[in-house]
């Protein structure tokens, strides 16, 4: 069970250049679902609390009494909810910091996105439905159960993800289903574009492997499959076979989307290159 504080802060809105939003919010720092790839992790702020994450969330509750006030100030045109934290996760249910400011944004009719992995944004459902709501782009994945519970033992089930994707399309929302991330050899992307009928596009992002943590990663990966440890330790020295391997799921994904007519963005990182923590907020 994690360690849930209270915690008041100044400021809710953040002003982002992340490209789906001018602002972000996040009602929550910290996150009961800790995913071991989470890039917040490498977050400065998280770094200096004395707890690791997924152990913590620090709850901001005056959060909804602060965001009347900046948007009159600032006049959003556009807020990203959840670029540091799982705006639907189980604390959410209690405290409903998250619904507050959803009525709030629709109140004051700015436009949301949505960033999340969990099935319970359909309690939800009549914000969403307001008019306000842009975008969700909702994270899953299709990776068996042995590579979850290594990964992210907490997060909501990958079938329940889908089940939600599918019902928030057929209520109208715009979603994105999300695939990340796209584990190298393990990952099964032919049948991706047949499950989400009405999504116009499906996004993914490949494993960042210039992650802070990504040995560890790799040392639970191996645990599953131990006959990976080979090219998952060579992909982070060997630019040519990295890309490679990029290049070949590329290619998959491209195949697949055409066979379905389906739009669809990659999200490849670097290699070697330097973790850019965007969402820092
Ligand atoms: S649900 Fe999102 S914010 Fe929470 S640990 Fe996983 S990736 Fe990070």
């Amino acid at each position: 069970m994690p360690e849930f504080n209270e915690v008041k802060i100044s400021r809710i809105l953040n002003p982002t250049s992340i490209g789906l939003g001018d602002f972000v919010i996040n009602p929550f720092m910290g996150c009961e679902f800790g995913c071991l790839y989470c890039y917040v992790r490498g977050n400065r702020v998280v770094s200096r609390k004395n707890k690791p994450w997924g152990e913590y969330v620090d709850i901001r509750v005056n959060a909804p009494e602060l965001l009347e006030n900046e948007i009159i100030k600032n006049k959003p045109k556009q807020v990203l909810l959840g670029s540091t934290t799982e705006c639907f996760q189980p604390i959410e249910r209690k405290y409903k910091i998250t619904e507050k400011i959803l009525d709030i944004l629709n109140k004051h009719k700015v436009n949301f996105v949505i960033l999340t992995r969990s099935p319970f944004i359909l309690d939800y459902l009549p914000l969403l439905k307001a008019g306000f709501c842009r975008k969700v782009y909702f994270t899953l994945n299709n990776f068996g159960q042995k590579f979850k519970a290594v990964l992210e033992p907490k997060s909501p089930d990958f079938k329940l993800r889908e089940q939600a994707i599918n019902t928030l399309i057929g209520e109208g929302i715009s979603v994105v289903p999300y695939f990340s991330p796209v584990l190298p050899f393990v990952s099964s992307l032919k049948d991706i574009f047949n499950k989400f009928e009405g999504a116009e596009s499906i996004e993914l992002e490949c494993l960042n492997f210039n992650l802070p943590n990504i040995k560890e990663i790799i040392n639970k990966i191996n645990l599953v499959e131990p006959s990976l440890q080979q090219p998952y330790e060579r992909m982070l020295s060997d630019a040519e076979f990295y890309i490679n391997v990029f290049k070949n799921i590329e290619e998959e994904i491209k195949n697949a989307a055409l066979t379905a007519k389906k739009r669809y963005n990659i999200y490849i990182h670097n290699f070697g290159g330097y973790f850019k923590n965007k969402y820092e907020k």
